[in-house]
This record gives structure tokens, sequence and C-alpha cells, in this order.
């Protein structure tokens, strides 16, 4: 459910008015629900209630240390894909012995990093990685623990950008090798494998690819067992999906239960990686109208946030409901919403229904997930401000960048010597 809502013709956020937040903090700009994120994060621990589990949010989705630290006092985990992930959820106070590392390139130094904080598990993505991993924890002196993330080669009916578990993508296993290399696992001391993982893609709208990965890790589970290989942990990777539009996405508590049913016989702990659907919908981008430019073509609303700022709808070709601050009864009109950025690409909404003014704030809604932590410096734009709201209060968690941080740590060259 969104966190926005109309009281009085103008588009609120708990109890905060959104044309406050842009006067106060100025345009583009994030702003959050406290209470939105809490929601949904408990939403998840809540179902997930009658077994073992582990709720590691995905920190890619949206990494504002503020946020973490909401998350970490919730006793959150949290899955990470690098260095500065770790680092930023370390800084936000979380507890690195509920840190899942995930991701297919983990260098060197990410490794032993994470080792030296002792985090709970890598999710090992490749026979190379599991043999440097090894090497790194033999030589200094410890035992690591690791899950084998699989690829199932399910279709999550998803867009391509973003479906991560089929036989051509680059992430996880192949199902096929599990067993020999779970053999091989055993026979390494510096290694302990604690389980098995899996993370097909996101923004799933249908339950039915979330049951046909369970059921294939389940079978390599039982498999493991006849062996005499027995895991602590399955864990199903996130992926769970949001309404923009017209998705009708399963529940957070109809999702928990489909898993609980298959899960209740075996006893084991499952491990689940939300991001997208704990914060989603629990943020929107501010923007306000620069132009209204009228062709004989199309209309469009130049508005000052950009592609870098959201870059879902470039990207992904993203649908996300855009809805004015002060609703007017005036006529409406079709327009394309667009930003400033020198791409034809740059666009936020196409054809849509809406009574606009130069001046106007528009809120470009579910922007909480893949929204800042997307953003670029692109066209030399500063990224926008994050605000986090809590009742009655507005809080800086990010300012705004400034000019001097764009180009902070570049240099020009002395070309006085090169004639
Ligand atoms: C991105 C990612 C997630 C989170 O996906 P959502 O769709 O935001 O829930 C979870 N696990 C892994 C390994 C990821 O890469």
């Amino acid at each position: 459910m969104s966190c926005l809502y109309y009281r009085d013709s103008h588009l609120y956020i708990e109890n905060i008015n959104l044309k406050d937040i842009a006067e106060e903090f100025g345009t583009p700009c994030y702003v959050y629900s406290r209470s939105a994120i809490e929601t949904n994060w408990r939403a998840f621990d809540e179902a997930f209630k009658t077994i073992s589990h582990h709720i590691c949010y995905a920190v890619k989705a949206n990494s504002n240390i503020a946020i973490l630290g909401l998350l970490a006092k919730l006793n959150s985990g949290f899955d990470i894909v690098s260095l500065g992930e770790m680092e930023r959820v370390i800084a936000a106070g979380g507890d690195p012995q509920k840190i899942v590392f995930s991701g297919v390139g983990k260098k060197q130094v990410e490794i032993e990093r994470a080792i030296e904080k002792k985090i709970h598990c890598f999710n090992v993505e490749s026979e190379p990685e599991l043999e440097r991993i090894q090497t790194i924890a033999s030589r200094l002196n410890t035992t690591v623990n690791i899950a084998l993330r699989i690829n199932p080669n399910i279709d999550p009916h998803t867009h391509s950008h973003i479906t991560t578990g089929l036989n051509e993508s680059k992430f996880g296993i192949d199902i096929n090798d599990v067993i020999s290399l779970a053999k091989k696992i055993s026979a390494l001391d510096s290694v302990q494998l604690i389980g098995i993982a899996s993370h097909i893609g996101s923004q799933i709208v249908h339950l039915d690819p979330f049951l046909k990965v369970i059921d294939r890790l389940l079978d390599v589970y039982k498999q493991l067992q006849q062996i005499g290989i027995n895991l602590q942990h399955i864990n199903i990777g996130g992926g769970l999906g949001i309404t923009y539009h017209d998705e009708h996405p399963p529940g957070i508590r109809e999702y928990a239960q489909a898993l609980q049913d298959k899960l209740h016989q075996q006893n084991i702990r499952v491990i689940i990686e939300p991001g997208r659907a704990i914060v989603g919908n629990a943020g929107i981008l501010l923007s306000r109208i620069e132009y209204l430019k009228h062709t004989q073509h199309k209309n469009f609303a130049i508005i000052d946030a950009g592609m870098n700022d959201l870059l879902r709808p470039a990207l992904y070709d993203a649908w996300q409901t855009i809805l004015p601050v002060e609703s007017r009864q005036t006529e409406k009109k079709l327009y394309d919403i667009a930003g400033p950025v020198c791409e034809s690409a740059d666009f936020l909404g196409k054809d849509r229904e809406l009574a606009l003014n130069p001046g106007d704030l528009l809120a470009i809604n579910s922007s909480g997930a893949y929204g800042f932590s997307m953003s670029s410096n692109y066209n030399s734009r500063c990224r926008p401000p994050e605000i986090l709201i809590d009742g009655d209060h507005a809080t800086l968690i990010r300012r705004r960048e400034t000019i001097d941080e764009l180009f902070a740590s570049e240099k020009t060259l002395d070309l006085a010597h090169c004639k």
C-alpha cells in the first residue's frame, strides 16, 4: 500500500503536507515514511512467526544509513552485495553476524574484510569464488560459513533486466552441479557449508515461481541430507513484488503462508531477503514542474527530477504513479512527464492525464526502492536530499549534494610543461 493520501486536496505522508517538505528542503527530494518501512518489515517477521526465520533486508533497495538503522533496531539482518554496503550496515549499527553477502564478483579485499567482521555467511555464486574464499580463510586461519547460491532455472515472469534465476543468467551455481560441489566442500577445512540460497529476480507478482524455487531447494536439501550433509538454512532470496500500477502481487502474509506450508515439515531455518517489498511503497520522489511545453504532437511537463535521480522508468520502462501535491479541479490533459537530462530516455511517466500548472509539485509514487540507490550524477546534477517523516516530524537523512562535491575528487592537469 502507498504511504500517500490526500487531505483537503493536499498530498500527505503521515502527518506532513508534502508542500511544506518542498518549501523546507527544496526539490527534487526523496521522502520516506518511517511507519510504512517498519510496518512492512514487521509484516514479514509476523507472517513467518510459525517457523524459524531470519529476515535479511536487501540493502541495495535503499541503503540510507538512517533507514538501515531503523531496521537494525528491529533486529533485522542484511543482505549485502558489496563492501560499501557492509560498511553502511555497520555504520548504521547493524549486527555483522546477521549479514549475508551475495554477488557474483566478490573481490579479495571484500572477502577479507567481511571475514574480519565475522559476517554470518557468504552466498557463494561460483566454484572459483569458493576457492578464493577457502584460500583467504585458510590464510587467516579461520573457518567461514558459506551457502551455495543455486540457479534453479525458473522464470519469474518479470522484466528481463531483473530476472536472475534462468540458465543464461550470470547468477548462482547450476543446480546440477550443486551436489558434487557440496561433496567437495566437505573436504575443505576452512569453509563450512551451512545453507543453500536462491534469488530468481525482482518485482515478482505471482506465487508460483516462489513455490517452484522452494521445491527445488528442498529437493537439494534432502539430497544433501541423504549423503550426510546437514544444512542450517534455506535462503529463498527476495523478489516479492509491489503494486506500482495495476499489479496484484501476493500480500506478505499470503507469500509467507505459502512458503511456510512447504517448510513446516523440515526442521530448518528460512532466510528471506526482501528489499523492494519493505521500502518500495514507503517512499516518493517529490519534484516541481519547471515548464509546460505544448507541441503539435504532445504535451510535456518538464520537471526538476530526471533519470539521474530516478532511473527505473528509463531503465525498465517502469510505470510509477504520478500525483499532484495539490489537486486541481481544472481540465485534465495528457502529458509526458520528462526530466531535464539530455537523453530521450529521460522521462518519469508517459501519457498521464493530469491538470497541471507550471510550478506545481508532483509526487512520483513508489520510489522508496531502487530510487535514490540507483541515482547518479549524470549531466553533473547534484543528487537529491532524502527526508524521513515520522508522525509530525520530518528529518533530513541526507542533505542535497553540493556543486563543490561534484568534482571535489577530480584534479585539473598542470599543462604548463607540455607545450
Ligand atoms: C536484489 C536482491 C534482493 C532483493 O530483491 P527485491 O526484489 O528488492 O526484494 C535479494 N537478494 C539478492 C541476492 C538480491 O540481489
